[in-house]
């Protein structure tokens, strides 16, 4: 993305999700898969964190974690790219509520609220999941929701006062190459990211 379109982008924050196979891989391969889209910028990329799985029947944990990107995509045509890559990654279409290597959400997508048939934003439910907050709340604390005005972190203190499904983070392992980890500059470069995680997703 040239400096240009960068100027129109709007700031959206993603949820990653798997509970198959081997989990940090898919993660990161649905990262990579961001980072090497012409229209989206990666800008940051919290922690992962192991969690218990949230729904009907019993399934194994997830790793989930969230990203931080600008992008000039619209909201449908991002979802629209999610929703390809993660049947890249081998997901069924039709698998929700099943394990899946790999589940792409539209948590915030900059102060929009959209109430379509196949797009909420802000994500439903996302409120009520230890899961998304806790790792939403290391990129985007401050960040207001835009129907409540509340702040993410907030809805995060709320939840962790809940007794609820576990979240842990991961102490060894990170979504990014090791050379790359720590923060990650607003700037940060596409080629820089590509070349450092191309290694780890073949
Ligand atoms: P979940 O993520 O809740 O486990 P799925 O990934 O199976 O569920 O998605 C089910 C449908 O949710 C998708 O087909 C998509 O159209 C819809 N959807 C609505 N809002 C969003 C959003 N903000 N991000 C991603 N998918 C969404
Ligand atoms: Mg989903």
């Amino acid at each position: 993305m040239n400096r240009a379109r960068q100027a129109h982008a709007e700031r959206v924050f993603l949820g990653l999700g798997t509970n198959m196979g081997d989990r940090l891989r898919h993660l990161r391969r649905g990262l990579f898969a961001l980072v090497t889209h012409p229209e989206i910028q990666v800008r940051a990329v919290s922690r992962v964190y192991e969690t218990e799985y949230v729904g009907p029947g019993s399934q194994d944990p997830y790793y989930n974690a969230c990203v931080e990107i600008a992008t000039t995509l619209a909201p449908c045509v991002l979802l629209a790219v999610l929703k390809g890559t993660e049947e890249r990654e081998g997901r069924v279409p039709s698998s929700h509520l099943q394990p899946r290597p790999i589940d792409l959400d539209i948590l915030l997508f900059g102060d929009r609220i959209l109430n379509g048939e196949r797009l909420q934003v802000p994500h439903k439910g996302m409120r009520d999941r230890a899961f998304v907050l806790e790792p939403l709340a290391e990129l985007a604390g401050a960040e207001k929701f835009p129907d409540s005005g509340e702040t993410i972190g907030t809805a995060c203190a709320k939840i962790r006062r809940k007794s609820g499904p576990w979240v842990r983070p991961l102490a060894a392992a990170g979504l990014l190459p090791k050379r790359n980890d720590g923060p990650i500059a607003e700037n940060s470069n596409k080629e820089d990211w590509r070349a450092a995680m191309a290694v780890h997703c073949r």
